[in-house]
C-alpha cells in the first residue's frame, strides 16, 4: 500500500487520522475511508441514523462502527460528491495548505514497544475521554423556580427590567455550580488512569484544578457575542450589564472576556475534553505525593490533544501552541476568582 509523506513523515488521513495513501476525492485519505466514501456516494447509501446523537469520533480503531457519522466526518473534512461522481477531482478540491504529517508518537516510555501499540494506545485514549465528556457534559443545568418562566421569552420582554434578569441570572449559577463541580469530579474518575494515581493526589488534583475545569467548559459552552451571551437552552440574551449589582460582576467579566478568546480557537468538544484532562493532570500542583505518576499521565494526554489538534485544524499550527498558553491565564483566573466565587456560594466548595 502506498503511503503519502510530507517533508518525509507520513500524512495523516483528515478522516480517521490512519496514515493516508494519497489525496482523494479532495483531502488527504486512507484507503479505507477513499473505498468506504466511494461506495457511499457511488450507490447513494443511506446509512442508518447515529443512535449516539451524531456525535461519534472517527478513528482507526472504531471507523467501521458507525457507519453514519463517518460519512459525516468525509463531507465535513471536504471529500467532495463531484469528484466521486466525475471520476477527478475538480479544480476547487485541490490540495489547500499543507498536508498532516502524523504527530509525535505518544511518549509512553517504552522505546522497544511498537509504534501500532502506542498508536492504538492513544486511540482509545482519546476515545475513553470523550466518552467520558458525553457522559458528563452540562447542557445548560438545572433551573430552579424559573424554570416555567425562564423559557418563556415574552417573559422577559414584558418584564424587561435588568434586575429581573440579575436574579435569575444568580439563581441558574447557584443552583449549578455543585451539580457541575460533581460532574466535573465523576469526570476525572473517567480518565484513563486517574484512579490509579495515590488516593491523595487524587483530591488534590481536583481540589485544585475543579475551577480551572469548570471555567473551560462554560467557557466551550457559552455563545459569546459582544459582550452579550445566549443561553440557547433559556432563549435569552444576556448582557455583561445584567451582572451589575451581584456579586458575580467581576467574575463574569473575567469569564465572558476568556471565553470569547477560547471560543475564537473553534476547538472540538474532544479537543476540549482533552485539554480539561490537560489541566486536571498538572503535575506542579502544590502537595502532590507522587507527581512524576501524574506527569506521565499528563504527557500521553497532551500528545493525544495535540494529535487530535493536527488532524482537525490542519490549516492553523499554531493552534496547540496557543491553547497551551492558555493554561497560564486559566490558572490566573482561579487564584484571582477562587475566593470570590467561594463567597457567593457560601457553603457549596467542592469537597
Ligand atoms: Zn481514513
Ligand atoms: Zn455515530
Amino acid at each position: 500500500m502506498s503511503v503519502a509523506t510530507s517533508n518525509g513523515y507520513p500524512v495523516l488521513c483528515r478522516v480517521c487520522g490512519d496514515r493516508a495513501s494519497g489525496f482523494h476525492y479532495g483531502v488527504h485519505a486512507c484507503e479505507g475511508c477513499k473505498g468506504f466514501f466511494r461506495r457511499s456516494i457511488q450507490h447513494n447509501v443511506k446509512y442508518r441514523i447515529c443512535n449516539k446523537g451524531d456525535e461519534c469520533l472517527i478513528m482507526r480503531i472504531n471507523r467501521n462502527r458507525c457507519q453514519y457519522c463517518r460519512l459525516k466526518k468525509c463531507l465535513s473534512v471536504g471529500m467532495s460528491k463531484d469528484a466521486v461522481r466525475l471520476g477527478r477531482c475538480p479544480k476547487k478540491c485541490k490540495p489547500q495548505g499543507t498536508p498532516v504529517p502524523s504527530p509525535p508518537r505518544s511518549p509512553h516510555g517504552d522505546n522497544q514497544s511498537n509504534p501500532e501499540d502506542s498508536q492504538m494506545r492513544m486511540e482509545q485514549l482519546i476515545l475513553s475521554i470523550h466518552e467520558a465528556q458525553k457522559k458528563t457534559s452540562w447542557d445548560g443545568g438545572i433551573l430552579g423556580r424559573w424554570n416555567e418562566n425562564i423559557q418563556n421569552k415574552a417573559y422577559f420582554d414584558s418584564n424587561n427590567n435588568s434586575a429581573l434578569k440579575s436574579t435569575v441570572l444568580l439563581e441558574v449559577i447557584t443552583n449549578n455550580f455543585t451539580p457541575s463541580i460533581t460532574k466535573i469530579i465523576t469526570f476525572a474518575k473517567m480518565i484513563p488512569g486517574f484512579t490509579s494515581l495515590h488516593k491523595d493526589d487524587q483530591v488534590t488534583l481536583l481540589k485544585s484544578a475543579s475551577l480551572e475545569v469548570l471555567l473551560v467548559r462554560i467557557s466551550h459552552w457559552l455563545n459569546v457575542k459582544d459582550d452579550q451571551f445566549i443561553f440557547a437552552k433559556y432563549k435569552q440574551m444576556f448582557s455583561i450589564v445584567d451582572f451589575k449589582g451581584t456579586p458575580m460582576y467581576e467574575i463574569a467579566c473575567d469569564v465572558l472576556d476568556f471565553a470569547a478568546k477560547f471560543k475564537a480557537m473553534q476547538l472540538t468538544n474532544c479537543e476540549v475534553a482533552l485539554f480539561t484532562c490537560v489541566i486536571l493532570l498538572s503535575s506542579d500542583r502544590a502537595g502532590l505525593m507522587l507527581p512524576h505518576h501524574v506527569e506521565e499521565l499528563q504527557l500521553q494526554v497532551v500528545a493525544a490533544l495535540q494529535s487530535q489538534i493536527l488532524l482537525n485544524h490542519p490549516l492553523d499550527r499554531a493552534v496547540f501552541p496557543r491553547l497551551m498558553t492558555k493554561l497560564s491565564d486559566i490558572r490566573q483566573f482561579s487564584v484571582v476568582n477562587s475566593d470570590k466565587m467561594l463567597n457567593v456560594f457560601d457553603g457549596h466548595q467542592p469537597s
